[in-house]
């Protein structure tokens, strides 16, 4: 067990006090809308919102599903909410958001996991802020694949993110619920419809998994067409979620970084503290493909 394995010193929360942040957390508030930054308690909040990003929860805050490193409630969750596409878009346009994330919980209750839903939103959001880009990080669509992918064509967002999170080997561990093939088939099947929009995908290091089996991970990815890359440290949110199993070093982080690069994907994203949405505007411009 490695319960009592100290956090390295490169595991650092940034704080923060610039005006755009406070100004971000007062807005939030202020339109009632939920943040995975203040939800999951992500560690680059006082980075992201002092540059004026977030990632957006839409479709409430319970999850159908149980994956136990993660943080979000577990619960029958609520019906869409149909003012939350428009209430969101005028939040995004009040805060002046150039690139915003878009993500919400699994939805296994909706016929369509919600596909509807986000579409709705990305629709309000480019009438609103019609030249702000849209990143939607998507939940798998288990077992509702087609008819998600189907709605998806008639707005689509500017980057279709989706992470595998783990190696396919402790999917049962640490994804209950979820298909490895299942997520490499929304991925590329999404990308079949929309060649010219980028996809994107993630890891969170230390579940337990091997430098091999990430490295046959990436190359999963690549055979599936997905361009960006995030790879991040998983950190326990409490003690009652799966232990850290091991803290990679920063210099081991580049290395997966070059080698994705050298695979080529567009843009990678490694490091300790990287998350999904982690300078998600930036990931994109700095890939050429917005
Ligand atoms: Fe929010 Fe993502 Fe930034 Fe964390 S990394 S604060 S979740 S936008
Ligand atoms: Fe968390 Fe997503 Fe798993 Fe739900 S499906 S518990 S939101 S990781």
């Amino acid at each position: 067990r490695n319960d009592l394995l100290r956090k390295p010193s490169w595991i650092r929360v940034r704080s923060s006090s610039s005006e755009n942040y406070y100004e971000v957390k007062r807005l939030l508030r202020e339109h009632k809308l939920h943040t995975v930054c203040e939800e999951a308690s992500c560690p680059n909040i006082g980075e992201c919102f002092g540059k004026g990003t977030a990632t957006f929860m839409i479709l409430g805050d319970l999850c159908t599903r149980r994956c136990p490193f993660c943080d979000v409630a577990h619960g029958r969750p609520k019906p869409p909410d149909p003012e939350e596409p428009l209430h969101l878009a005028q939040s995004i346009a009040a805060m002046r958001l150039k690139y915003v994330v878009i993500t919400s919980v699994d939805r296994d209750d909706l016929r369509d996991g919600g596909a509807q839903h986000f579409v709705n939103c990305i629709r309000e959001i480019r009438v609103h802020s019609p030249t702000t880009k849209i990143e939607t990080l998507v939940p798998d669509f288990r077992g509702r694949l087609e008819i998600a992918l189907e709605k998806l064509t008639a707005c689509p967002p500017d980057v279709l993110n989706h992470n595998l999170e783990t190696v396919p080997r402790l999917y049962k561990q640490c994804r209950p619920g979820a298909d490895y093939n299942n997520s490499l088939k929304l991925l590329k099947d999404f990308k079949n419809n929309f060649p010219h929009i980028p996809t994107k995908s993630g890891l969170m290091l230390g579940l337990g998994e091997t430098d091999e089996e990430i490295m046959e991970v990436l190359h999963d990815l690549r055979r599936h067409n997905v361009e960006m890359l995030t790879i991040g440290q998983y950190l326990q949110p409490s003690i009652g979620h799966l232990p850290v199993m091991r803290y990679v070093t920063p210099e081991a982080f580049k290395a997966f970084e070059h080698a994705a690069l050298a695979m080529g994907f567009s843009h990678a994203a490694c490091g300790p503290m990287v998350r999904s949405s982690y300078h998600a505007d930036q990931q994109a411009h700095e890939s050429g493909l917005l």
